[in-house]
């Protein structure tokens, strides 16, 4: 037996990822914070890792999931659709990207990276290109922790010690203005010398033996909420039409709102062949994702096999669909979209305010509700802070110590990159709990860095 709430976690048999690590005790939540089991209370300026976008215990999402359970919890999908799988499905291919004609509902963000490569694959099998069997992606990306889902991600050492993995994948440079824009380039150069670079990996790849390039559309958990420059995705995207390669757009994170539009690449003007959605789309209520295709894609499927070879037993759960509909319906009927324009706008200004002087923060940078540092030892040098990456563990510590949850991360293979903090809170977060969050990230900044 553990120990009782009550007592604090003296025991555990849960295999923890940190496991020599004591984890507070969360046993309540409601709007924009999280109760442990000493009473002790957090601002979820994190939204967990960027997934409570309506908050904590919201009465519409609660209610509407209570009204399936009672119904039906669980219909096998081999057997059955359900009602509210077929609306979900309506609702998001209504709001999404020109022409994505079929949602494919998994479990998470890692399966919807899975059956997007794995459908990317089939695809080119059931039109008669079976030769195409590499995945191009972006160094300091992250798409999941599942095999294929890792094969992509870009950071070298999450991969190496699964390695070999199962599939041919090629990483390119990720669009990282602060880091890799020369003096000398304009945002469009930079955008322009990136497309150049992919061009270059194709070339060596035969353009004919490509599936698709991977994206996250705004970088989240690796290198904290980088945003493309101006230009850059549409560049990707005419080199990929001009070798019939897919565009597989990662919005795991950065999508359904979390950056002021449903999908981010809106704002990029660039429509994928297949998005990758998950996280905000279930809110935390229940663990969903999608991948969104191109009917294109979906009737090549028809007219071919008429099997996507690949499956979960959880697929399209009833109650899973019943919350992220009543998501969608929330974020409709309040505004939400606007509300993450506007408090991302004042959360912006705030971190501007708090750290535009600070010595050691490098960059603001961000989208909507989707906001980071990076924190480096000399702005001038843009050396990291800690070559060991220490410093985003400090600053998580010392966040949770002032009752704080930000989502801090650090470091690539090569070193170069500083430690950062990804800010995602809920879209319901109001102008004071803006002024709490950066005032108690001030506090924890300058106690992780004294
Ligand atoms: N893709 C992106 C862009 C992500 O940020 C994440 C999770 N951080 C994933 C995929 C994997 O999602 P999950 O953890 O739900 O498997």
């Amino acid at each position: 037996m553990g120990a009782s709430p009550a007592e604090g976690p003296t025991v555990t048999h849960v295999f923890h990822r940190q496991l020599n690590t004591t984890y507070p005790r969360a046993v309540a939540a409601q709007g924009v914070t999280i109760t442990d089991a000493d009473g002790r209370t957090y601002i979820d300026a994190s939204g967990g890792a960027a997934v409570s976008c309506l908050g904590h215990g919201h009465p519409d999402v609660l209610a509407a999931m209570h009204r399936q359970i009672d119904r039906m919890a669980y219909a096998h999908t081999s057997f059955f659709t359900t009602d509210v799988a077929e609306e979900l499905a309506d609702e998001l291919v209504a709001r999404a990207p020109a022409g994505m004609g079929r949602a494919y509902f998994v479990s998470g963000g890692s399966e919807a990276v899975e059956a997007a490569l794995k459908m990317a694959r089939q695809y080119f099998v059931e039109i008669g290109q079976p030769q195409r069997r590499h995945f191009i992606a972006r160094r300091q990306s992250y798409h999941g922790n599942t095999l294929g889902a890792l094969a992509v991600g870009g950071n070298e050492w999450r991969r190496r010690q699964f390695a070999p993995l199962l599939i041919d994948v090629t990483h390119v440079s990720p669009c990282y203005e602060y880091r890799d824009r020369r003096a000398d380039e304009t945002p469009e150069q930079y955008g322009a010398r990136l497309v150049r670079e992919l061009s270059e990996a194709i070339d060596r790849l035969g353009g004919e033996n490509v599936i698709a390039f991977v994206a996250e559309t705004v970088v989240g958990a690796t290198a904290g909420a980088l945003v493309p420059v101006p230009g850059y995705l549409k560049g990707v995207r005419e080199l990929c039409d001009r070798h019939g390669i897919l565009l597989i757009l990662d919005e795991v994170m950065c999508g359904m709102g979390r950056t002021g539009t449903l999908y981010a690449c809106e704002q990029e003007g660039v429509v994928p062949d297949l998005v990758t959605i998950a996280k905000g789309l279930g809110g935390g209520y229940q663990p969903i994702g999608a991948v969104l295709a191109q009917q294109r894609l979906v009737e090549a499927f028809e007219r071919g096999s008429g099997l996507f070879q690949h499956g979960h037993t959880y697929i399209g759960h009833p109650v899973a669909c019943a919350a992220a509909l009543a998501v969608q319906r929330v974020i409709q009927r309040d505004g939400l979209l606007e509300a993450v324009r506007r408090q991302g706008a004042g959360l912006r200004e705030r971190l501007q305010a708090a750290f535009g002087a600070h010595p050691h923060v490098g960059d603001i940078r961000g989208r909507g509700l989707f906001q980071a540092l990076e924190l480096v030892r000399e702005r001038t040098s843009k050396a990291p802070f800690d070559p060991q990456w220490k410093l985003h563990a400090r600053i998580k510590r010392e966040a949770m110590a002032q009752g704080l949850m930000v989502y801090p991360m650090g470091g690539t293979i090569d070193g170069q990159q500083g430690d950062h903090v990804l800010l995602a809170p809920p879209f319901i977060v109001g102008d004071a709990d803006l002024d709490a969050i950066v005032e108690r990230l001030s506090r924890a900044v300058d106690n992780a860095l004294a």
